[in-house]
């Protein structure tokens, strides 16, 4: 009902219903007045339709993001929506979640808090439940309490709920401020473009206005005629529909979107999707399957064995390190596939006993600076520190080896560069590599620094993780629709290299490391490089940052805490869903739920289709629309004996037939095959720039020029009866706005023969539908006598007819034409 209100109260209705009242009390004819009341009534229902698609189909993607929360509820951890979350909840938090609700904390391990939202301080805040902590308890501050909305950037914490949704320390903020949704850049084109278009229409109504008063002679019959004719051109010129039909076409392509598992966050994504030119893409879990297992073993004396192979002793060490220091649980499976893997490794029977005799006390997690991730456990003597890692920073780090019987001593220089020479050789087969180091002391170690130093190396883990079997094709296709992919992956150069020659990435060029843009910046051209190696978060910000200097439009993924500057910064930011943190996910522009580089590919495809059918949207109603308009104002002036063109209600019929449902089946029309063949759509190429304005204007010139010559055909041949002229205008010009839809949906890059297809012309059956209604509905108008009353048509004879048939068909082909010859908007760019 508000709707309906809101909807009515719209200008163009307002106005509608003025001239309603204008007919109906001052001319008194009431057949005009309830007319165009009823004409009103099916504009607002038609409205009202799109709209309620719209928004129901905004309503499902809300539902496909909401957030979830750990909880453990009787012993059993599971997953949930974080609304669901009750007071006296236990929820488990680990680095990278978005905090489920207000909470105290009964566990933390190594646990830290980013409160900026609340404190607006940006250095991450260390969170424990010990009691001494709780001394100056300042809220939200207070140092064993969470907060609803905040994130965790390190370690982990199980926290007892203490307060959900509005009853939260964010709640109670959010609730004071009314935070409006930011409109997209492409709802303020049309906006900007319904504005340009209303001020045209108001200004070229006046014109009207004092031509027909001209006409027509000033009385005060004169005076309201003239009133409405113009009126009635206003509301004829503007696509008034435009707006809600974006909203269709853009809120459809989201859904088909989320059909293939990529969620979109911010609607602005899919408009920048379709000119996304660069991806930027980590190799685990997008191009590779993340299913890792431990394939190869090394060890100092023994050199490269399988896992079975190992030496009993060394074996018993190394299982031990990759059980303890790791965060994942076979049973069921969760957490990183990589610490699945070594947990595999480690053998079931072992880790339930490693577990009992080694008490964990401390973690320090992994960053993307030290790659190396330790924990320090309970021994009788003090403590062990386990360690595992990226091996050339491990390395650097130990000072002694261990022997295939477990006995430790020092390193020789040698020895030092076999174990990198035995990493590179694992690296090369594609392989992550992990080392793996231990150390024992009396006393509990600070920090990370502390704990992994005087380490004693044990061995190299070599983990497979097989390429996705589509990743080739996948990188085939970007290739082809003109996006260049660039891996950018914290893996050794060796083994991102490995996995890049096997989709089929031009390894000619040597991978550009992380040190050596710490050392000497990014490349000049960072698009000559294919393979970004061992690459840091904040590098990752700064090659988004060079490639948009360089003009790219660049789509980037990312899962990790610190990806999220990145991701924020990118055009369009791309979180994976299976293994990304909720602060990424927040930060990204949609999400991509089964982490496949082919989902956005995909998605970049459908950003394309939509935007191609928006634009269809603009096609044929501001050429359409145009025409009108030059109907209107050509037979003023060069039809003097007509006197009103065509009858207010005349006009406003043309109006509801075609930009109602056309435009709605054009919003969710059948994409264009050669779309993922075309070149990214450039930047500059906008909705209504003056360029496709000045195509558009033709077009309409084109389609008017022909209903008038149409028109001047008729009156030469059979003189001129005013009825039966605006008849003939009136119906060349709904059928060749009509079948002008079926030349605005033309893919732009089609070739002549497509063209001409059958399928290609007629788009979607929806299409074809609202056009053959469109003209029957028309033709009912014209044959059938309680309309023509309405309407003051007259029927026509046959050679009417043939004539009508004629001028449409040659304006229909003359805008075809035009449009194949560059008023089309075929977007060709190539890359040099
Ligand atoms: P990717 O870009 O392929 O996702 P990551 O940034 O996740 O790579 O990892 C980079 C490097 O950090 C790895 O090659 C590994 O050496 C190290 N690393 C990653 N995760 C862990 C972990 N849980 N424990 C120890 N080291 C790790
Ligand atoms: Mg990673």
């Amino acid at each position: 009902m508000l709707r309906l209100i809101d909807r009515l109260r719209e200008p163009m209705n307002l106005l509608l219903l003025a001239a309603a009242m204008v007919s109906g009390v001052l001319l008194g004819e009431m057949i005009d007045a309830v007319a165009i009341g009823a004409i009103v009534a099916v504009n607002t229902a038609i409205g009202l339709i799109q709209e309620g698609r719209a928004n129901r189909a905004l309503a499902t993607l809300e539902q496909l993001s909401v957030p979830e929360a750990t909880v453990v509820r009787d012993g059993v951890t599971r997953r949930i929506p974080t609304r669901e979350l009750v007071p006296g909840d236990v929820v488990r938090i680990s680095a990278g979640d978005r905090i489920p609700a207000d909470g105290r904390l009964l566990v933390a391990d190594a646990l830290e808090v980013d409160e900026s939202l609340l404190t607006g301080e940006a250095v991450p805040v260390q969170k424990s439940p010990s009691a001494h902590d709780r001394t100056t308890p300042r809220e939200p501050e207070a140092l064993d309490r969470v907060s609803w909305g905040t994130h965790a950037t390190r370690g982990s914490g199980v926290a007892e709920v203490t307060g959900t949704g509005t009853d939260t320390m964010l709640g109670r903020i959010a609730t004071s401020l009314d935070v409006a949704p930011r409109p997209t850049p492409l709802q303020i084109e049309l906006a900007r473009l319904s504005t340009r278009l209303g001020t045209a229409a108001v200004v070229i109504a006046a014109v009207v206005f004092a031509i027909t008063l001209v006409r027509v002679g000033v009385s005060t019959e004169g005076l309201e005629r003239s009133f409405l004719s113009a009126v009635a051109l206003a509301v004829a010129a503007v696509p008034e529909g435009l707006p809600t039909v974006t909203l269709v076409a853009l809120a459809a392509g989201v859904r088909r979107m989320a059909l293939h598992q990529a969620i979109v966050r911010r609607l602005t994504a899919v408009e920048t999707l379709g000119s996304a030119t660069v991806i930027v893409t980590d190799k685990t879990g997008t191009i590779t399957q993340n299913r890792m297992t431990v394939t190869s073993v090394w060890a100092l004396g023994t050199g490269t064995v399988t896992p079975t192979e190992l030496d009993p002793g060394l074996a018993t060490v190394a299982r031990r390190i990759a059980a303890l220091v790791n965060d994942a649980t076979l049973d069921p499976p969760t957490g990183d596939p990589m610490e699945l893997a070594l947990l595999r490794f480690a053998g079931t029977d072992v880790t339930a006993d490693v577990y009992r005799q080694w008490p964990r006390l401390s973690t320090f997690p992994v960053d993307s600076e030290r790659m190396r991730m330790s924990t320090v456990h309970e021994v009788d003597a003090g403590v062990a520190v386990f360690v595992k890692g990226a091996p050339e920073t491990l390395l650097r780090r130990c000072v002694a080896g261990i022997e295939p019987d477990g006995t430790a001593r020092s390193l020789t220089d040698d020895e030092r560069a076999d174990v990198l020479d035995s990493s590179r050789e694992l690296a090369s087969h594609g392989m992550r590599v992990l080392g793996l180091a231990q150390r024992t002391d009396r006393t509990m170690p600070r920090d990370a620094d502390e704990a992994e130093r005087d380490l004693t190396f044990v061995a190299l883990i070599g983990l497979e993780d097989p390429v996705r079997p589509d990743a080739a094709t996948t990188l085939a296709a970007a290739g082809a629709a003109g996006m260049r992919v660039l891996m950018a992956t914290g893996d050794h150069p060796d083994t991102a290299m490995a996995i890049a020659a096997d989709v089929g990435l031009d390894t000619s060029v040597p991978p550009v490391t992380g040190g050596q843009i710490a050392e000497f910046g990014l490349p000049d051209d960072p698009l000559a490089t294919f393979v970004y190696a061992r690459i840091e978060p904040q590098q990752k910000l700064d090659l988004v940052k060079a490639l948009q200097e360089r003009g790219e439009v660049v789509a980037m993924t990312g899962d990790g805490v610190n990806d999220a500057p990145a991701l924020r910064r990118a055009d369009i930011g791309v979180a994976l869903g299976e293994r990304g943190s909720d602060v990424a996910r927040e930060a990204a522009d949609m999400v991509v739920t089964n982490d496949d580089l082919a989902t956005i590919v995909t998605a970049t495809r459908e950003g394309r289709g939509i935007y191609d059918n928006i634009r269809k949207v603009v096609d044929y109603l501001v050429a359409g629309n145009l025409s009108e308009i030059v109907v209107v104002v050509g037979a003023l002036l060069f039809l003097p004996g007509l006197g009103v063109p065509l009858l207010p209600l005349q006009l406003l019929w043309v109006n509801l037939l075609t930009d109602g449902l056309p435009a709605l089946a054009l919003g969710v029309d059948r994409n264009d095959d050669g779309l993922m063949a075309r070149q990214p759509r450039p930047r500059s190429d906008h909705l209504l720039g003056r360029r496709r304005l000045g195509h558009l204007t033709v077009r309409g010139g084109i389609m008017g020029g022909a209903c008038l010559g149409t028109l001047a055909v008729s009156i030469s041949l059979q003189g001129l009866e005013p009825d039966r002229a605006r008849t003939m205008l009136l119906t060349t010009l709904v059928v060749l706005h009509l079948l002008y839809a079926f030349v605005a949906r033309q893919p732009a890059s089609a070739s002549l023969r497509d063209r001409f297809a059958p399928a290609g012309w007629l788009g979607t059956p929806w299409l074809v539908v609202a056009v053959v209604a469109g003209v029957t509905l028309h033709l009912l108008v014209v044959v059938w006598e309680p309309a023509q009353l309405v309407f003051h048509t007259t029927a026509l004879g046959a050679y009417d007819w043939l004539l009508i048939a004629a001028g449409a068909g040659v304006g229909l082909l003359a805008v075809a034409v035009h449009r194949r010859l560059g008023g089309g908007t075929g977007v060709v760019r190539g890359r040099s």
